[in-house]
């Protein structure tokens, strides 16, 4: 087993307490010590790194992923990709993440059904770099309903797969399962930025959820949903899903029902997609029914997401990165937006980023505590003071998954140690 001492790193610890100098001890693959004491630890036959001054923290989580989107602007892309390049793609980008300083990301949907699955496969056996990951299957639609692409004349693939009625739900969900994956997706609610701005409807009938969650959870697997409107939240919330993004049009009703489950489920608001809409698309790109609908959606969640944090429901950071404005590895801007937008501090929204995305995923780490798994970020500088650093992968000089080094910039500490002496 190997083992790897940290010297002289500040720690901030994930559970949202200022950072503290210490020194931290890997031993395998789990956090042996963390020490306050420093220059105490002995730690024989370990590789040590000279890492004063650098910030120690857990690894980030992606709490919305799609390691299967592909960067591009339609979700006929997607259905236009054949599977063959498609987990070529996902495969690449699993790595991006890794390489952003993302140690784990739970998927809110897989473009096509099996390549979450054989990506987290992979991975897990060590064939492929990658953040720990939980596959989902494809998004689950209604006829009519967000990713339901076709016409009557023409039958056009997205990222969805459309299923009406509880029993087509119930057995496309239990292919799902059957097939491995760690979740199952539901579009309850539409995006609708269209037709002059309307609110998303919600599409998906409380029957057809509750054939969804009977069968994730007869096979003790995740439910994940996609609710932009409030009643789509309410319905989410009454049939027992466990994960539901966006919410940003939730009503006190809905956030009374959220906040009545807060020990169980997670939200997401997947920001950045909204975010990008809003600030970052050139002039004429966006027809005017949608940039209204996405300007409301971000104002609105800014109300919902404020309340949320009041009341204690834990939201997750990320999602929907792996369209044109919202590229792959861009996912740490999520953190920020958070600050930006949601009314979190910085140090709660790292939170968000780290502790809460692995208790969505059900793992031990998001804690630099002794016995966790050692899923690690070393930072050059501290992303409490300015969280945009997380964003620039050069000031990760190193990042551990279960205390193996995927990048370690020893040149970069060795120089800047000796620069310091
Ligand atoms: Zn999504």
């Amino acid at each position: 087993m190997s083992r790897t001492l940290f010297r002289g790193v500040n720690v901030w610890d994930g559970t949202g307490a200022p950072a503290f100098p210490a020194d931290v001890l890997i031993d395998g693959e789990r956090i042996h010590t963390v020490a306050r004491q420093t220059g105490q630890l002995q730690a024989a036959g370990a590789d040590v790194i000279e890492a004063a001054g650098k910030t120690l923290m857990p690894g980030m989580v992606e709490g919305h992923a799609h390691i299967t989107f592909i960067n591009a602007p339609r979700p006929t892309d997607l259905g236009d990709t054949p599977p063959e390049e498609h987990t070529l793609i996902a495969a690449r980008n699993a790595r991006i993440l890794l390489d952003s300083g993302f140690t784990g990301a739970y998927s809110a949907a897989s473009a096509k059904l099996r390549i979450d699955v054989v990506i987290r496969n992979a991975i897990e056996a060590g064939e492929l770099p990658g953040p720990r990951l939980k596959a989902c299957g494809p998004e689950i639609t209604v006829t009519g309903g967000l990713g339901d692409e076709r016409r009557a004349h023409q039958f056009r693939d997205s990222f969805a797969v459309v299923a009406d009625g509880p029993v087509e739900i119930l057995k496309y969900a239990r292919l799902c399962i059957r097939e491995g994956v760690d979740s199952i997706k539901l579009n309850v609610s539409g995006d609708d930025y269209t037709r002059a701005g309307s609110l998303p409807r919600t599409v998906m009938s409380e029957e057809e959820i509750r054939a969804g969650v009977m069968a994730a959870h007869d096979y003790n697997r995740m439910v994940n949903a996609h609710c932009r409107s409030a009643e789509s939240v309410k319905r989410a919330v009454r049939c027992g899903v466990d994960v539901i993004y966006h919410c940003e049009h939730a009503d006190e009703e809905a956030l009374d029902l959220l906040e009545s489950v807060k020990d169980r489920v997670f939200v997401g608001p997947a920001i950045g997609l909204l975010h990008a809409a809003v600030y970052e698309a050139p002039e004429g790109t966006i027809p005017a029914g949608f940039a209204r609908g996405y300007g409301l959606g971000l104002e609105a969640a800014g109300r919902a997401y404020r309340e949320m944090k009041k009341r204690g429901i834990r939201v997750v950071t990320g999602g929907d990165y792996g369209f044109a404005r919202t590229p792959q590895g861009q996912n740490a801007r999520d953190i920020e937006h958070f600050v930006n937008h949601l009314g979190y501090s910085p140090s709660e929204a790292l939170v968000c980023a780290t502790r809460y995305g692995t208790e969505l995923m059900g793992i031990e780490a998001g804690l630099v505590k002794e016995s966790m798994l050692a899923d690690l970020l070393l930072v050059d500088g501290d992303p409490v003071a300015d969280i945009s650093i997380l964003q620039n992968a050069d000031r990760l000089l190193g990042i551990f998954k279960g205390g193996v080094a995927h990048k370690l910039n020893r040149n970069r500490l060795e120089r800047q140690a000796r620069a310091a002496e």
